[in-house]
């Protein structure tokens, strides 16, 4: 039996790292975030994360056999029992029903879905500023939460990066396949009736409230 699982659907720069990250400070529920560990994976220089670099500099998605191998690794490890948060899976179809069988077959209860909903402008927009901390993974952005020291992350001292696929075109390129391929997965979990939406577009705090309120009632009742 698993935990609570949480699903944070959106286009890429919706905030759903931002947001997951948070959600799970104040839940005590797992970050898995499928960007995340390929980047992790590129940094160690594994086979993994090499297959995987090609695709993600282009800003098209890994092939599902790899981000299926690699997911399903990271959540059967002994701290995701009380539950976890997925930030940018499943991304297809195929990824989704891959899930909801895994599930099944654990005889684990339904994710509950939040689609984060945001323009493509304000996307691009955002993408634009946003910068990673190499060291932490610590999310800022230029206009939105602008480090104190230039460069430099604010939680850690470590030094901040653009990502290479947060360049316009490149991001561009990411939404595209969002539309095509990730979209769908809204009707998808609709179907399932386990989607809620929060407005992407509000502050990141007032997004945040949304989430909590959506969440934490189901985790009380130990029912997701
Ligand atoms: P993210 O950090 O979630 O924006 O992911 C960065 C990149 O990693 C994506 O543009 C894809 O190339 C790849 N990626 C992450 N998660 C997935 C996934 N679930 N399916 C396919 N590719 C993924």
């Amino acid at each position: 039996m698993t935990g609570s699982i949480v699903i944070l659907l959106g286009a890429p720069g919706a905030g759903k790292g931002t947001q997951a990250k948070r959600l799970c400070d104040s839940t005590g529920l797992v970050h898995v975030s499928t960007g995340d560990l390929f980047r992790e994976n590129q940094s160690k220089g594994t086979p993994l994360g090499l297959e995987a670099k090609g695709y993600m500099e282009k800003g098209q998605l890994v092939p599902d056999d790899l981000v299926l191998r690699m997911l399903f690794d990271r959540v059967s490890r002994p701290d995701t029992r009380r539950g976890y948060v997925l930030d940018g899976f499943p991304r297809t179809e195929p990824q989704a029903e891959a899930l909801t069988k895994a599930l099944e077959a654990q005889g684990a209860a339904k994710p509950m879905v939040v689609q984060l909903d945001l323009d493509d402008d304000l996307i691009v927009e955002r993408a634009a500023g946003r910068l990673i901390c190499a060291a932490c993974g610590h999310i800022q952005h230029l206009k939105f939460s602008p480090p104190k020291r230039a460069g430099v992350c604010d939680v850690c001292g470590g030094e901040l990066r653009q990502r290479k696929d947060d360049q316009p075109d490149v991001v561009r390129e990411r939404l595209a396949v969002y539309h095509r391929q990730t979209a769908p997965l809204v009707a998808y979990y609709e179907r399932q009736g386990v989607l809620e939406r929060v407005d992407g577009s509000l502050e990141p705090d007032d997004v945040f409230a949304q989430l909590v309120e959506l969440v934490r009632p189901s985790l009380v009742r130990g029912e997701n």
